[in-house]
């Protein structure tokens, strides 16, 4: 399958901002699936909640100047109608969404209808795409593909992370079960900043994602939602030069999964090495404010007599126990100087 680019906003906000965003991509990347939220599940009921039906207007317009497919965001059945009234293409379901699996089989029984004509006949079928779950839960998302998959349409999946850090374990596992579903990367929500979307993308050739979905705005900074992780539509083309350019692999590369899934473990581990760095700083404050020396030895051989007990029944070496924990050591101990 050739990569599929699904490119645009955040959030449909007003019809200059959608037009001129699409345009602009339109000129940066020849066209793509044009994206925008029309309707915005936000977790304070103070933000923009999206510009709702009135922003189908804006789309129907983008499509009819610029010739781009169209996608946006799916969570009732009533969005689904209003939606494949507009001549949407691409529903998608969002990650807080896709934790709901009642909610996921009553938006598969309104898309089941529509399949069959017997809520009102669409021009086109639709495509479905569903991100995984806010929640790092493989078989949830497995799940909610195979009830979207009733409906008789097309379904791809869509990873975009938990709270702005990956998880290729979850995906990998998606991918190993079944890899006749194509999978995007959204390297938006995936990261949560714009300087780390490219970074991100690179793992669109290495572990051959069959595309991608991107947050792309006329003008990022002044974003109603999502402004941090938002791009222009020139960095998208510059983006694409080097990114999503290798043939799609016709098989898992399994060792690229791997070293993606370690990596993703040495950043939580460096961050909690620096958290504890942290820590023992304050504890060296609170050492030196009550005239305590920082060298401690009866407290590090506790804990380092409880950690070899510990290792006994984790397969992890005594002598690695021991370098590990007196690295550590040195290092806090150099913190509290
Ligand atoms: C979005 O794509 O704008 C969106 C709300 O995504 P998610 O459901 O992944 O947060
Ligand atoms: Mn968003």
């Amino acid at each position: 399958m050739k990569r599929l680019l699904i490119a645009g906003p955040c959030a449909a906000e007003s019809r200059e901002q959608v037009l001129t965003t699409a345009r602009q991509i339109q000129a940066a990347v020849g066209g793509c699936v044009f994206r925008a939220g029309v309707w915005k599940p936000r977790t304070s009921p103070a933000s923009f909640q999206g510009a709702g039906e009135e922003a189908l207007e804006w789309l129907r317009e983008v499509k009819a100047e610029t010739g781009m497919p169209l996608a946006t965001e799916v969570a009732t059945a009533e969005h689904i109608r209003l939606a494949l009234e507009a001549g949407v293409e691409y529903l998608w379901i969002g990650a807080r969404t896709s934790a709901s699996p009642i909610v996921v089989e009553n938006l598969a029984e309104a898309l089941t209808r529509y399949r069959q004509g017997a809520d009102g006949a669409c021009a086109v079928l639709p495509k479905v795409l569903i991100k995984n779950p806010v929640n790092p839960d493989a078989r949830l998302w497995i799940g909610n593909i195979a009830r979207l998959e009733r409906s008789g349409l097309p379904v791809m999946a869509v990873h975009r992370g938990c709270a702005h850090r990956p998880s290729w374990r979850m995906a990998y596992r998606l991918r190993q079960e079944r890899p006749d579903i194509p999978i995007l990367l959204d390297p938006s929500h995936l990261t949560g900043e714009r300087a780390l979307v490219a970074r991100a993308m690179e793992k669109i050739d290495v572990l051959g994602f069959d595309g991608a979905m991107i947050e792309v705005h006329c003008n990022p900074e002044t974003a109603l939602s999502d402004a941090r992780q938002q791009i222009t539509p020139a960095e998208l083309g510059e983006l694409l030069k080097t990114k999503m350019v290798a043939e799609p692999l016709d098989r898992c590369d399994d060792l690229a999964w791997l070293r993606a899934m370690i990596d993703e473990v040495d950043d939580d581990l460096w961050a909690k090495i620096e958290e504890r760095m942290n820590l023992a700083e304050e504890i060296g404050g609170y050492k030196k404010k009550h005239l305590i020396p920082p060298l401690q030895q009866k407290r590090f051989e506790a804990i380092l007599a409880q950690r070899l007990e510990w290792s006994k029944t984790h397969r992890i070496s005594e002598d690695a126990v021991r370098g590990i924990m007196n690295a550590l050591h040195q290092e806090a101990l150099r913190r509290q100087q």
